[in-house]
């Protein structure tokens, strides 16, 4: 069988036995699927459709074989439910294990992510197990665990692995500052970050790198399909490829991009999970490189973010991955925020060092190279992230670094900035 004859006849098989979940079983047609074309005239599954379905009506199982259950909530407050078998826990945490981060029985990682409903915390905990590591569950939003218990957790208990979302990576090097320690040499035992929850760019990256003197391997997924790609030991995300048929597709929802075109990431389940998903549409903005991996596993991806994150200025698109390359080259650069205001771009970064600076020359370059006006404006230590009270900084849900223009007029007019004149 060729690669595409192997992918169609595990499609024909998850579809037969996703027509079993009551959303389903009228969506998916009884004739089998001939070619990967076909898969397109089954429809997509939206975000919404989750919403309007959970608890139970995209369930393909039995009761008894459930084992654990998770739910988003997003921004509507309306859940999304998932349900995991056993089967399905034991085949994604299998999958995380093979992360080119390589734990063995001698790591001891330290887990910063929600365990509250949310997937990767678990995932994760098992994966490490999976390995015969030890894991030290230190929730990100529970007041047993603010940031100074976990520094004094990573410092006390020789932690060798940190997972957390990027930010919190570099929020928790703050906070181990300010507590009198040097990330760089008092954490001897630590040889990895791993790191999930929010798009990781080379630049945050190469920061966080740099902070912890340590390399960051990155996990993708979400609640809806638990983890799908992994870092290899080059630092490249590869996509579960026995777990999960990806398609990457223009705004329509319809056509795929031209390959190493950024696209709609929608993907299907290929496995009999509980909660079987059929071309769901991830929200989420992925690439596909179109040079294969020095590792030998195919063409690594790169995940963009979420497509309502980012701003549109004049058909320009700034994403976290392009107001990142903006950032790199400043010496302030580790938590800041974008908005726009008539159209003109403001990206306003917490200055780390009282010398910080960005020269007009810079602004210039950047205006002709985008075509836009840019406003760059360096804040005070603290005014993005109150670092005041240290047992509430970074105790807050996700990160935001996409203000509306309202917000962004408030935290300007509060900091005596004034919206028409050009100084910065
Ligand atoms: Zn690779």
């Amino acid at each position: 069988m060729t690669n595409e004859e192997e992918k169609v006849e595990s499609l024909n098989q998850v579809l037969a036995y996703a027509k079993t979940a009551p959303f389903y079983s009228n969506r998916i047609g009884n004739n089998k699927l001939t070619s990967l074309a076909d898969l397109k005239t089954i429809p997509i599954t939206t975000k919404q459709d989750l919403r309007e379905q959970s608890p139970y009506g995209l369930l393909a199982t039995d009761n008894s074989l459930l084992a654990q259950y998770h739910e988003s909530s997003g921004t509507t407050g309306q859940p999304v439910s998932i349900w995991y078998s056993a089967k399905d826990l034991k085949e994604i945490t299998d999958q995380i294990a093979t992360s080119g981060v390589t734990m063995t029985n001698q790591d001891v990682v330290l887990i910063r992510f929600p365990y509250a409903l949310s997937t990767i915390s678990h995932f994760l905990h098992e994966a490490v197990q999976t390995c015969g590591g030890c894991v030290i569950p230190a929730d990100s939003r529970t007041t047993i665990t603010p940031m100074p218990k976990v520094i004094d957790l990573l410092s006390r208990l020789r932690v060798t692995v940190l997972a957390c979302i990027p930010l919190q990576a570099i929020m928790l090097a703050e906070m181990a500052t300010l507590l009198g320690f040097d990330p760089r040499t008092d954490f001897p035992n630590l040889r990895a970050i791993c790191t999930a929850g929010e798009p990781l760019t080379p630049y945050k990256r190469d920061l966080i790198e740099e902070i912890w003197e340590v390399p960051v391997f990155d996990n993708y997924g979400m609640t809806e399909i638990g983890t799908a790609m992994v870092d290899c030991q080059e630092q490249q995300l590869h996509l579960f490829e026995e777990m999960f048929h990806i398609e990457i597709l223009k705004d329509d929802l319809q056509n795929e991009v031209k390959d190493g075109e950024v696209g709609n990431l929608v993907i299907t389940t290929l496995r009999n999970r509980a909660t079987p998903l059929i071309r769901y549409a991830t929200g989420d903005l992925v690439q596909r490189k179109e040079k294969k991996c020095l590792c030998g596993k195919g063409h690594p991806y790169v995940i963009r973010g979420r497509k309502e994150e980012s701003l549109l200025i004049q058909d320009q698109i700034f994403d976290i991955y392009e107001l990142e390359a903006i950032l790199s080259p400043l010496t302030a650069k580790r938590f800041w925020v974008a908005g726009t205001i008539d159209d003109q771009l403001y990206l306003l970064i917490e200055k780390e060092n009282d010398s910080d600076q960005v020269s007009n020359e810079y602004i210039k370059v950047l205006e002709d190279y985008y075509k836009v006006n840019l406003f760059i404006y360096l804040l005070d230590k603290g005014t993005l992230y109150d670092r005041s009270e240290p047992l509430a900084f970074g105790m807050k849900a996700k990160p935001r670094y996409f203000l509306t223009g309202t917000e962004l007029k408030n935290l300007l007019a509060e900091r005596g900035i004034l919206d028409d004149s050009k100084e910065r």
